[in-house]
């Protein structure tokens, strides 16, 4: 199997990871992202000293994922995924969660299948910066996306210039919002609208968050 890992903290979920997730299960960019046979979001654990105000439960970060696939606009129709899970495998592992440790952690649970490790600009350009990164790109290849308009161009030349990591890439035009932004509205008392699912804007009044 063909298997697709987004991880992220998720805090919340918002409409530009479900855009990202939506564009890669059904625009034939490329012949293996295309394929994937399954997608796995994989949630940060709590960190340690973050709590609160600034950073959700996992418990609220996985609820409002699940309400994100179930329940929005953006790909109700559309996500082809044969299946498309949450793992809470970060919840378990003690420890840091390293990328290096959770994808050690899924080979265990898929030990045959080919992983794709799919990851916004940011995180791209400092990969070489990861914990044992030379070992993740022996577990998976690294697929990297654009989060604002313009990052296209420097992911092209990203590539160019890192060979060595074996990398690929998926061009769209990114939705340009992030969970920090989100938050920080919501500190504000300002609106979130069209920038989360209904139903994860409930979930986040409903239960107080990011106040
Ligand atoms: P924060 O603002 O708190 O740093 P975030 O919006 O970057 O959060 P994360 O959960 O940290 O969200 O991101 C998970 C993954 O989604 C990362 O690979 C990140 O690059 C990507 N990502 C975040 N925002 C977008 C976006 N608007 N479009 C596409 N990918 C995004």
């Amino acid at each position: 199997m063909k298997i697709g890992i987004f991880g992220g903290a998720f805090n919340p979920v918002h409409n530009g990871h479900l855009t990202l997730i939506d564009v890669l299960s059904r625009v034939p960019m490329h012949p293996d992202f295309r394929n994937l046979d399954k997608f796995i979001i994989v949630p940060t654990a709590d960190p340690p000293h973050r709590s609160g105000a600034d950073f959700a439960s996992g418990i609220d970060r996985v609820n409002m994922l699940r309400l994100a696939l179930k329940n929005n606009d953006i790909f109700e129709k559309n996500v082809s995924y044969k299946r498309l899970e949450i793992s809470d495998i970060e919840f378990s592992m003690v420890g840091k969660s390293y990328t290096y440790n959770t994808l050690k952690a899924l080979k265990a649970l898929y030990p045959e299948d080919e992983f794709y490790l799919f990851m916004g600009s940011d995180q791209l350009f400092t990969f070489r910066e990861w914990y044992k990164y030379k070992n993740i790109l022996k577990m998976a290849r690294l697929v990297g996306f654009a989060r604002s308009n313009g990052d296209n161009s420097k992911i092209k030349q990203f590539l160019i210039e890192n060979k060595d990591l074996g990398a690929d890439a998926v061009y769209y035009s990114p939705i340009e919002v992030s969970s920090s932004a989100i938050r920080e509205k919501l500190k504000n008392g300002e609106s979130i609208e069209n920038l989360v699912p209904k139903a994860v804007e409930n979930y986040i009044k409903e239960h107080k968050l990011y106040v």
